[in-house]
């Protein structure tokens, strides 16, 4: 598997949301993410957003998906009438419904408006997710002092994100890393982070030819895997959302490979 198979165009469009998140993100104001940290809750595995108050600015809201939208008109100008009819049907209603099923993962709904609207079918829900990203970020940086561990089996444990990446730190410590919220969190090295699984029999590595900072730690009890980044050699450390994006000829490898970013629950009974 080479690194050209995933297309170049795709890495740049994907490089540029990040930066725009970046910028959006600068202009939030932090007093309007009230998060709540629930230990009991965090504990049994609920992610903190949902316990977190987030007093949305829908005109900036509308702002930012004029800016995604201009952007992904750059690369399919075809878009650019779609983007029209999504900015027309925006009301404030409808902003706050998008953010609530972006939160919730909701893909029927996103389908279903976009089926009724006779749009793309991925443009509703990715739109509303690039847009949601900074209320996660800032989310996750206000309450980062508190997260030490995740719950295994729950993803991030601030936005709920299955877990995919990890980077190796000082002493060869594992360190989560939430490419979606930018959240980290302490596991132990030879654990696997979606089970918890601990049996060096069962959790194991695939080594990429060629790269030796890079491995994918994989599980056979539930399936998951791992993509484990050795950055302590890096001179300037990318974000893990880069990160995240340099590295995914390692998701396509543990997926060919028949592993999943999210593991599979054991039936405990
Ligand atoms: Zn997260
Ligand atoms: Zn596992």
């Amino acid at each position: 598997m080479k690194k050209s198979v995933v297309s170049k165009e795709y890495q740049k469009l994907q490089k540029e949301i990040i930066s725009l998140q970046e910028q959006w993100k600068t202009s939030l104001d932090p007093d309007r993410i009230l998060p709540r940290i629930d230990k009991a809750a965090m504990e049994s595995g609920v992610p903190v957003v949902a316990w977190t108050a987030i007093d949305f600015d829908i005109p900036l809201f509308l702002q930012w998906i004029e800016d995604i939208g201009k952007l992904l008109a750059n690369y399919q100008p075809e878009l650019e009438k779609t983007i029209e009819t999504i900015k027309g049907l925006l009301d404030e209603e409808t902003a706050k419904r998008w953010i609530d099923e972006a939160f919730a993962f909701n893909h029927i709904y996103f389908a279903s408006f976009a089926e009724e609207q006779e749009i793309d079918g991925w443009i509703p829900q990715f739109i509303a997710e690039t847009v949601l990203r900074p209320y996660l970020q800032l989310t996750a940086e206000k309450v980062q002092g508190e997260i030490q561990y995740a719950v295994h089996g729950a993803g991030c444990p601030v936005c709920g994100e299955p877990v995919r990446l990890a980077q190796l730190e000082d002493g060869g410590k594992k360190v989560l890393h939430c490419p979606r919220c930018l959240a980290h969190w302490h596991d132990k090295r030879i654990t696997c982070s979606h089970c918890g699984n601990e049996d060096h029999e069962t959790v194991h590595f695939l080594t990429i030819e060629g790269e030796s900072a890079a491995q994918i730690q994989v599980c056979e009890e539930c399936k998951g895997y791992t993509k484990i980044i050795d950055t302590r050699q890096y001179i300037v450390k990318p974000t893990p959302a880069m990160l995240d994006l340099n590295t995914i000829h390692l998701d396509f490898v543990a997926q060919e490979n028949g592993y999943k970013s999210a593991g599979e629950t054991k039936q405990t009974n």
